[in-house]
C-alpha cells in the first residue's frame, strides 16, 4: 500500500538510494536536509531522474525544529505512516583528542534525533494502527570503531532505543526496527585513498563494498506491509564483516 514516507537526511548518499527505492514501491516520499541551498540543485537532479520529494529544512539535533516539521509535514502532505531516521554525522578522533564539542555534535545528530524526530509522528502511527520505524545505524554501532567512540556510542544507543520502543509499540501494529550497514560505495568511502579502500574491502567476506541500493531494498521490505512481524530487531548489512 501506498503512504507516506519521512526519511531524515535524504540528500546524502544513502539518503537518496532509500527515497528513490520508496518511491518507486509507490510511497509519497518527504525528506529533509539541514543546510539551505544544497536541496535546489538536488531536487532538480531527481526531477530529471523522473522523481517529484518534498523537501524541508530541518535540524535533527534540534527538537523544536522537528516539531516543527512535523507540523508542516502534517499540514501540507499529510499523515507519515514511515519513519526513516538516516540523517547522521561522523566527527572521527581518538578518544584522548575528543573534545565535548566532537562528542556532543555527533550524540545530538545521531541518537537525539531519534527522539526528536520519533516522536511528533508515533502517536500518530499508533493512533492509525500502522506504522514503521526504521533507525539507521551502523556495523561500528555493533563492533565499535578505533576514532569513534562519539559514533559507536550514538549508533549503539539507537539499537535500545529500537528494542524498547519496538515494545511499547507492538500492539498498535507499529514496527521500530534497526539497520546497520557495513562499508557503503557512498561518495565519503570512494574518496578514501585507493589503497586504503583495497584494505577495507579485504576485510570484507563478499569482497566488495555495499551499494546504496541495497541498503535501499532492505529499508523498503522493513516500510512494507509484509514486514509485519519483524520488529525490535537490528538487520546488518556488512557483506559479512561483522556476524552478530
Ligand atoms: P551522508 O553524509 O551522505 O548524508 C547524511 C545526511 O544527513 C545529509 O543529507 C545531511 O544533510 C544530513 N544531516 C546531517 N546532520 C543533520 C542535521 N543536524 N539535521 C538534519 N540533517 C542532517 O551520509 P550517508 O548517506 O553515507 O549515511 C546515511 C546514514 O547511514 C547515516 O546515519 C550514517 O551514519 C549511516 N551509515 C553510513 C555508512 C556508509 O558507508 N556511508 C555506513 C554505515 C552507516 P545536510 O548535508 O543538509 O546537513
Amino acid at each position: 500500500m501506498a503512504r507516506i514516507a519521512l526519511v531524515t537526511g535524504g540528500m546524502g548518499g544513502i539518503g537518496t538510494a532509500i527515497c528513490q527505492k520508496l518511491a518507486d514501491a509507490g510511497h509519497t516520499v518527504v525528506t529533509t536536509y539541514s543546510r539551505p541551498g544544497k536541496e535546489v540543485q538536488w531536487l532538480a537532479d531527481q526531477k530529471e531522474k523522473g522523481y517529484t520529494f518534498h523537501a524541508y529544512q530541518c535540524d535533527v539535533a534540534d527538537y523544536e525544529s522537528c516539531q516543527a516539521l512535523a507540523a508542516r509535514i502534517s499540514a501540507e502532505v499529510g499523515p507519515v505512516d514511515v519513519l526513516v531516521n538516516n540523517a547522521g554525522i561522523t566527527k572521527d578522533t581518538t578518544f584522548r583528542k575528543m573534545s565535548k564539542v566532537d562528542w556532543d555534535v555527533v550524540m545530538r545528530t545521531d541518537l537525539d534525533s531519534i527522539f526528536n524526530v520519533t516522536k511528533p509522528f508515533i502517536d500518530g502511527m499508533t493512533d492509525r494502527s500502522f506504522g514503521r520505524v526504521i533507525n539507521i545505524s551502523s556495523i561500528n554501532g555493533q563492533k565499535g570503531q578505533f576514532g569513534q567512540t562519539n559514533y559507536s556510542a550514538a549508533k549503539a544507543g539507537m539499537h535500545g532505543f529500537t528494542k524498547a520502543l519496538a515494545q511499547e509499540v507492538a500492539k498498535k501494529g507499529v514496527t521500530v526496527n534497526t539497520v546497520s550497514p557495513g562499508y557503503i560505495a557512498t561518495e565519503m568511502v570512494m574518496a578514501v585513498k585507493e589503497e586504503i579502500r583495497h584494505a577495507i574491502i579485504s576485510g570484507i567476506p563478499v569482497n566488495r563494498l555495499g551499494l546504496p541500493e541495497e541498503v535501499a531494498d532492505l529499508v523498503v521490505y522493513l516500510a512494507g506491509d509484509k514486514s509485519g512481524f519483524i520488529t525490535g530487531s537490528n538487520i546488518a548489512i556488512n557483506g559479512g564483516q561483522h556476524m552478530f
